[in-house]
This record gives C-alpha cells, structure tokens and sequence, in this order.
C-alpha cells in the first residue's frame, strides 16, 4: 500500500474547507481534502445559490402572470414585488 505524507488533511469540501485548501495549497503546503457528499458543500448545491434561483423563478412567474391577467383589461397593471 502507497502511504502519502500531507502537511493538512481537510475534512470537508465546502466553501470552507474548499477555500482553506487552496489557501494552504497557495502557500506550499502539501494538502489532501476528502468531502463525503457534493464538492462546494451546502452553498453551492442545496443552500444559497439553488435557493435564490427558486426564489427568482417564483418571482418572474408571478411578473408574467400579473402581466397576462393585467394585459386583458384597461388600466395600471396591480404590482407586488419588484423581480
Ligand atoms: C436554504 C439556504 C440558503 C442559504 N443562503 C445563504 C446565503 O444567501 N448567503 C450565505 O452566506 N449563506 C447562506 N446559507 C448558509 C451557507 O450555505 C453556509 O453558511 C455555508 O454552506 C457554510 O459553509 P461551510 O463550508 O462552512 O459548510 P458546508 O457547506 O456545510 O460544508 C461542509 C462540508 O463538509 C462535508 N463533510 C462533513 N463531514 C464530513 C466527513 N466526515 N467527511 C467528509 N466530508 C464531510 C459535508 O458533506 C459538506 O460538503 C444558506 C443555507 C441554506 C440551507
């Protein structure tokens, strides 16, 4: 069995352990990074960026729904949230 030395062994690659990786990498360090589940952690696959793109597609729905239904009458369209 071939045994690798590492400096740091990082336990997590979220944006996190992720950042800290290249940090050390950048720095000369010998770093080795193990992630269990989705490369880029919570942020970048359930969490932020998903989130606000649902967010954002729920709110140009409502934009083209509230345009069709203004579009058949006269008058100002009714508004509620900008998108
Ligand atoms: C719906 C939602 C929306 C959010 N929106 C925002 C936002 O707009 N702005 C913002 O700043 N934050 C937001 N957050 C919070 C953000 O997701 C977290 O703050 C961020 O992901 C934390 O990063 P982290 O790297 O510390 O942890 P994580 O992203 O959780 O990464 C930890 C990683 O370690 C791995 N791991 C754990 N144990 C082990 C093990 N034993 N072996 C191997 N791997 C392991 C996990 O699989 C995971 O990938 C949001 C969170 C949610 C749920």
């Amino acid at each position: 069995m071939r045994v690798e030395r590492v400096d740091v062994f990082v336990i997590g690659g979220g944006g996190t352990g992720s950042d800290v990786t290249a940090a050390l990498a950048g720095a000369g360090m010998n770093v080795a990074m193990a992630e269990r589940e989705a490369l880029g952690g919570e942020c970048a696959n359930f969490g932020c960026d998903p989130s606000k793109a649902m967010l954002k597609a729920a709110r140009v729905a409502a934009l083209a729904r509230e345009q069709a239904s203004s579009a058949s009458g006269w008058g100002p369209s009714r508004s509620t949230s900008p998108p």
